[in-house]
């Protein structure tokens, strides 16, 4: 292979697939022991990386090698790219899952790696960059042919700018930061007013949370759903879409449980929505898995931003369509062709997902501790994610999500029932856990009749009547 190919990209994916021998797991947690098993189910030797808090995590002791990577905070470890990159070399990888989260969705860290030779299991590094940075992305979304919010079409530079377009666009308008995650830097704003000092504080959050203080805004709109479409793209132009996942349930802008497929949706909008998804994919030149997000209000869906990586609830999605999405995304980096095309793809039945963190499950205190006894549900259609065990330590320096519980039915109706049941079962001691808030929900009735939007969650969790 000549120097100037690159492992990864359309080039070295022109002249044939090639087979990753190892792969760097460049995660922790539960994502990072769903990358180990799909790697071992294809054959693929593993290297886990860890902190020094992680150092008996699940994930370690099953992988084939192990790196310290650095102390317990994640600046220092999980973000630390030289140290993962020194990883993979010393370990001869030639590949790295970067998961979700951590370095993903950055684009320097991916150019870094396949500038090393060494291939990023992700879409081309251009694309991650365009579509990290907000304003960019919105607009090659809409050139791509994407239908998004009404908005401020690029960066709101000045509080007189702010006021001038918010009239425009109407209120109660939304400023978001150009390089925001985790709902972050967002500001509403009903008036003038308003405006004004949403704009001041939204850049002075997004310039601590992000070092950017580029912010945009959007029409806010009042009763949405968060609706997301998974796609799926080779390098030799081949982009289908797995249909959407409902994230309404989001507390604080964090999604609680997913859903597959939406109950808000017809099939002719599921199969309208996913073919506008999968041509943008293409269009934008796009490959490996990637999620477009958008609200959905009176019929009518507005693109957000892409994420450029696995999602956290992509099992959703691969409970209704039997995809393995880990071991696509495996397939793709590798430059192998799909080996199938939309009319292939078939949805079976109706998957929920809950995230369950170690929280207080009516104040969200995050609940670090040791896990004493640990007991995961089972039977038909149930799915545990997660790396816990009896005597682990759940350390405070990360994300609390400890367990994703993923159920399967063949209707809505079964899938709440089996829901219900698993978390029942479910028996996790010496942290406080989310289960009791998911068991709340399953009693809902405005959950269990599906009619529910982003601001219904945060609503019941202050006032459950
Ligand atoms: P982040 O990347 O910070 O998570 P998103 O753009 O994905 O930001 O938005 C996070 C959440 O904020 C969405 O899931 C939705 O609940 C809410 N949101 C975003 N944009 C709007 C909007 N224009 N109107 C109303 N709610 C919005």
């Amino acid at each position: 292979m000549s120097a100037a190919v690159l492992p990864g990209s359309k080039a070295a994916a022109e002249r044939a697939p090639i087979r990753f021998e190892k792969v760097l797991i460049a995660n922790r947690g539960e994502i990072a022991l769903r990358i180990l098993r799909a790697c071992r189910e294809m054959g693929i030797r593993t290297v886990a990386v860890h902190s020094t808090a992680d150092a008996e995590a699940m994930h370690v002791r099953l992988a084939d090698e192990s790196v310290c990577i650095g102390p317990p905070s994640a600046r220092e470890s999980y973000l630390n790219k030289a140290a993962l990159l020194a990883a993979a070399t010393i370990t001869g990888c030639d590949a790295v899952h970067p998961g979700y989260g951590f370095l993903s969705e950055n684009a320097d860290f991916a150019e870094m790696v396949q500038d090393h030779h060494i291939t990023f299991i992700g879409p081309p590094p251009r694309l991650i960059r365009k579509m990290g940075d907000k304003i960019a992305a919105k607009q090659a979304a809409a050139e791509a042919g994407l239908p998004c919010v009404p908005g401020s079409d690029g960066a709101v530079e000045s509080a007189d700018d702010a006021v001038a377009r918010a009239e425009e666009i109407g209120y109660p308008v939304l400023i978001k930061a150009a390089a925001g995650g985790g709902g972050r830097g967002m500001k509403v704003a009903d008036s003038a007013a308003a405006v004004t000092e949403a704009w001041r504080t939204a850049r002075t959050e997004a310039l601590a949370a992000f070092g950017h203080a580029e912010v945009y805004m959007e029409k806010y709109l009042a009763n949405p759903r968060h609706i997301e479409v998974q796609v799926l793209a080779d390098m030799h132009g081949t982009a289908v879409h797995l249909g959407e996942r409902d994230c309404s349930l989001q507390r604080k802008h964090q999604k609680v449980l997913e859903e597959a497929p939406s109950p808000a949706l017809t099939t002719e909008e599921r199969e309208r929505i996913g073919a506008v998804a999968a041509t943008a994919t293409r269009n934008l030149g796009y490959y490996n898995a990637g999620t477009m997000e958008f609200l959905y209000e009176n019929g009518h869906f507005y693109f957000m931003e892409m994420n450029t990586r696995l999602q956290v609830e992509h099992p959703v999605t691969e409970m209704i369509t039997t995809l393995d999405l880990v071991k696509e995304q495996i397939r793709i980096a590798q430059g192998e062709r799909l080996g199938y095309t939309q009319d292939d793809i078939r949805f079976y039945g109706h998957a929920i997902e809950c995230r369950i963190n170690a929280e207080h499950p009516v104040t969200f205190a995050p609940s670090p501790g040791t896990i004493g006894r640990y007991h995961a549900p089972g039977g038909m259609g149930v799915r545990v994610e997660s790396g816990l065990y009896t005597g682990l330590k759940v350390p405070p320096h990360y994300d609390g999500m400890i367990a994703k519980l993923v159920v399967h039915g063949a209707n809505r109706q079964e899938c709440l029932m089996r829901l219900s049941r698993a978390l029942g079962e479910y028996v996790i001691e010496g942290v406080e856990t989310t289960i009791p808030l998911h068991q709340r929900l399953m009693k809902a009735p405005r959950f269990v009749s599906g009619d529910y939007d982003i601001r219904w969650l945060e609503q019941f969790v202050t006032d459950p009547d």
